[in-house]
């Protein structure tokens, strides 16, 4: 029988040890997690990936492994030094900076791309000592860019999807890369290659075209007597969850006591793990010009900002972390007063009932990117409001804003323009906000986590079956 297995660079669980030095597991409930729930965990179906720790014996490994089969995963082990140079190195530090336009900050380091390399050929390796060829293999993001033409090379007939979870920068930004005819030509080992929206496919076959020569027809490439099909298929949001949890006991609890610590204040929340491409800087710039536009509002209205510890060992994440530390201690200090402070900063992740209050809460949500390839706060925000009062203020430069053009829609580098959308919102009827908020749930209700996963498989099995019946 044929199966489905799942590649992505971390597994939906993740395996780490505790003070006595025991081996702990813990799932993951990430979107992606749950939407693939539904494949992974059917039948023989399986995902393969990084466990997230490195262990460093043959007893360890095996406990691992156990452990894992029986909730249908396989790991790929990874060795600190890989995990330096592949992940932290050449995915985050090479292809993350260039493909958030970020490219001064991108680092192009022979010895990272070499491990890129060796690590993707593990992964596929791994692939290779399970798959048949009449199984379908889905592989996700950025750090697995080459694993599709070396599954290719192996097994010639089997059905190879892609997608890439963050943008694809236009072919000019591209072309900076040393190795990216090798990277393209990796991804054109899958059947079908999908993002997020039509600019980032379109970027992609631009350089398709431009970078590795090959002929583009329309959505398709031709690679001697195969097609490669590219799309767009934006990535939902566990709708219902997040619906669920707005209306959660302990939601609401946590609700009462936040709103009993900051009293009638109107809240403003933004929501992003620590990142360059957020825009966080930015965002502050223009809270603090917002102060001196709509003094009125001094004292009324503090921004809630939760920003989730990422990849802070890495010296551009600390830059900004102090970066913005500074700014909120600046901010605060200037135009705080005894009892009300502009910004409520959090440097540290929250529990889901906590979020879900917070999003309940908001009156309005600054999600403000400066590039995003999807940006699921946003949907969030909109699935929390279950009376549909709240303004979503949204920049143009993350994917969702082109599902979600009823938001107030935002160039983050346009600090004025973004001071005046925090005034628009706080001063928009409740009507018109209802108005708004019901056609992007509307939205995102429909194009939710579960309609991704299966319009993306319909797809794939569509080529498959189209191959086949044309021998
Ligand atoms: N999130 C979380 N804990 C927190 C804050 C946020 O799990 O304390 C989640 C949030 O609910 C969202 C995800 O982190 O699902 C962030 O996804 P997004 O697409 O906005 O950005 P990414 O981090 O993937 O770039």
């Amino acid at each position: 029988m044929s199966r489905t297995i799942i590649v992505s660079n971390r597994l939906p669980i993740k395996v780490l040890r505790d003070e006595a030095n025991e081996l702990q597991f813990a799932t993951s409930e990430g979107g992606l997690a749950t939407g693939l729930g539904s494949v992974y965990k059917q039948g023989d179906n399986l995902w393969i990936g990084w466990p997230g720790l490195a262990v460093d014996n043959q007893e360890e490994e095996e406990i691992v492994c156990d452990k894992l089969k029986s909730g249908n995963m396989l790991p790929v082990f990874l060795t600190e030094e890989e995990v330096h140079e592949f992940y932290e190195g050449f995915s985050n530090e090479t292809l993350w900076p260039i493909f958030h336009y970020f490219s001064s900050y991108a680092n192009f380091d022979e010895d990272h791309w070499k491990a890129y390399q060796r690590v993707n050929q593990k992964f596929c390796d791994i692939i290779l000592s399970v798959a048949k060829p009449d199984d379908t293999i889905w592989v996700h993001d950025y750090q697995l860019l080459l694993v599709p033409q070396m599954i290719r090379e192996q097994l010639s007939e089997i059905s190879i999807g892609f997608f890439q979870h963050i943008p694809f920068p236009s072919f000019e930004t591209f072309r900076a890369i040393p190795w990216r005819r090798e990277l393209l030509m990796g991804l054109l080992g899958a059947d079908l290659v999908g993002f997020h929206t039509y600019d980032d496919m379109r970027h992609f076959l631009s350089s398709v075209s431009r970078l590795a020569g090959m002929k583009v027809n329309q959505a398709q490439v031709v690679m001697g007597n195969r097609t490669v099909t590219v799309d767009a298929f934006p990535m939902g949001i566990d709708f219902d969850k997040y619906e669920g949890m707005a209306s959660h006991p302990d939601t609401l609890s946590k609700e009462v006591e936040f709103r009993t610590s900051i009293g009638k204040t109107k809240m403003i929340i933004s929501i992003d793990r620590l990142d360059y491409s957020k825009g966080i800087p930015n965002r502050l710039k223009a809270f603090e010009q917002f102060f001196e536009l709509y003094p009125q509002y001094i004292g009324e209205v503090s921004l809630f900002m939760i920003v989730v510890p990422s990849r802070d060992t890495v010296p551009r994440y600390k830059e900004l972390k102090e970066e913005i530390d500074l700014a909120v201690g600046r901010i605060n200090a200037k135009i705080g007063t005894v009892n009300w402070k502009p910004i409520h900063y959090f440097y540290r992740s929250f529990n889901i009932h906590d979020l879900s209050a917070f999003y309940r809460m908001a009156d309005v949500a600054l999600v403000t990117p400066m590039r995003d390839g999807m940006n699921l706060v946003a949907k969030e925000y909109v699935a929390s409001k279950l009376d549909n009062k709240g303004v979503l203020i949204l920049s143009e430069m993350a994917g969702a804003s082109k599902e979600l053009s009823d938001s107030i829609l935002i160039n983050p580098n346009d600090i004025h323009s973004l001071a005046d959308a925090i005034f628009e919102a706080l001063e928009m009827e409740v009507e018109e906000q209802k108005i708004h908020m019901a056609v992007m749930k509307q939205t995102i209700k429909r194009y939710n986590i579960h309609h991704w996963v299966s319009l993306f498989l319909e797809q794939l099995e569509a080529i498959k079956s189209e191959q086949k019946a044309s021998g």
